[in-house]
């Protein structure tokens, strides 16, 4: 399915296209992870990130006030459908870009505005999230971390283990969530605080992934400082920041990954029938049903991630379409996936690409049913919204 544009909207998309012809390099086209370290790949990424910004073209949803672009939802839909149709790496800073600058931008003060997000949008500072903890992760009330306050040095004293860290090894910065007093609830006592990560109380310890590399990690904390100027929020409130946070993770970024599976889907039935020697032959060759519901599936999500952006622009609420987008999207991708490797046949275990390529970007898609949330605590918010009971543990 095409959504056509306004006139505004093709307009920004050829100025865009103008720019990405002339600047994108070649090498970084149609990219894939696959056959690069991660060290390698971190590099064009911070590249990729501040090539965007010295454009001008970095911060698609930020306010101009803060160096962003302050797209529409036509000219955001632009964008990335021209991002993913270039297939240019992501940039390097796109979760904290995309997830923590809101947050910034709606609970920080004006020092912290200008403190932190020109830097990040530069890629001049490396940013991650360290939320989720061995016994904290789909319930994040459960977190333990502690951070003391240490009136006299002005800064908090952080102490506990953060998992699965994404891209800390790399980081300068991390957006942190702890414990600073008790509530009567689990979900109270909790504050959002921005931590630097080269500091001696900072431990980054790496977990190789199914993919062999690097790319998350554990965090040991032991008396690391934030500055306690550096909280974001009200201190034992930031529980419904981090929920804000997370909003922006589950909805708005549909749209790319919605774009990319339907760009995928089709490139990789070509490569599929490219396997095919004379063409399908009857019973020998023929694209599997597995594919067919993968074309299906590819244009559900691309419909729903459309009605997330159109919502989202018109300042309405997204509610539970989010989880339902996100649980459609991770499963029918890895579903996606799955058939085609298997469609392959003997070729799609080789080392070479094609093959190699889709082996890789099959492996990968297995944690999008892990992170932004569970698919089974996507359906629980779903079940609730229809006013049914939850399963799994409560
Ligand atoms: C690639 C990747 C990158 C990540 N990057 C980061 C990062 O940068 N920063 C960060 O803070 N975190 C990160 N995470 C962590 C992510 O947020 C958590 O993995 C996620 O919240 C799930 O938590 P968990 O792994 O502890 O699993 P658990 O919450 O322990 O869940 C285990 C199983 O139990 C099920 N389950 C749990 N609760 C319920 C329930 N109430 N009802 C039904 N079933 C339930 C889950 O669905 C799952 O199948 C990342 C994860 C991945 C996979």
């Amino acid at each position: 399915m095409d959504f056509a544009l306004s006139p505004a909207a093709e307009k920004f998309r050829a100025r865009f296209v103008e720019w990405l012809d002339a600047e994108l390099p070649e090498e970084w086209r149609n990219y894939s992870m696959h056959g690069s370290t991660f060290d390698e790949v971190v590099e064009v990424r911070r590249a990729w990130g501040r090539l965007l910004h010295a454009g001008g073209w970095a911060g698609p949803s930020w306010p101009v006030a803060h160096g962003g672009l302050g797209l529409g939802t036509e000219e955001l839909t632009a964008y990335c459908e021209e991002l993913v149709r270039c297939g240019a790496p992501e940039p390097m800073n796109s979760n904290a870009i995309g997830i923590l600058a809101p947050t910034i931008m709606k609970y920080g003060t004006v020092e912290q505005k200008e403190r932190f997000l020109p830097p990040m949008l530069a890629h001049d500072e490396l940013w991650c999230q360290g939320f989720s903890e061995p016994a904290a992760g789909s319930d994040l009330a459960g977190l333990a971390t502690t951070a003391t306050h240490d009136p006299g040095d002005g800064v908090y004293r952080i102490n506990g283990q953060k998992l699965w860290t994404s891209r800390g090894q790399y980081a300068d910065w991390c957006y942190v969530l702890a414990r600073t007093g008790q509530g009567s609830k689990r979900h109270e006592g909790i504050s959002m605080m921005l931590m630097p990560m080269h500091q001696p109380g900072v431990d980054v310890r790496p977990l190789r992934n199914i993919t062999g590399s690097s790319e998350f990690n554990e965090l040991f904390l032991t008396d690391a400082t934030a500055q306690d100027c550096d909280v974001i929020g009200p201190v034992g409130d930031g529980w419904q920041v981090a929920n804000f946070a997370l909003s922006n993770e589950r909805g708005p970024r549909l749209i790319e990954r919605a774009l990319t599976f339907k760009q995928e889907q089709t490139k990789g039935l070509e490569d599929l029938m490219g396997t095919w020697d004379d063409g399908p032959s009857a019973g020998v060759d023929a694209v599997p049903d597995s594919m067919v519901a993968a074309h299906i599936d590819a244009r559900v999500v691309d419909a729903m991630a459309h009605r997330i952006l159109a919502l989202t622009a018109e300042g309405a609420s997204v509610g539970v379409l989010a989880s339902m987008s996100k649980l459609i999207w991770s499963e029918g991708y890895q579903r996606f996936l799955s058939a085609l490797v298997e469609a392959f046949g003997a070729d799609g275990a080789s080392d070479v690409a094609p093959f190699a390529v889709w082996q890789d970007r099959l492996l990968r898609s297995r944690a999008g049913t892990i992170y932004g949330g569970t698919s089974e605590v996507q359906r629980n918010i779903i079940a609730k919204s229809l006013g049914l009971p939850a399963s799994g543990p409560r």
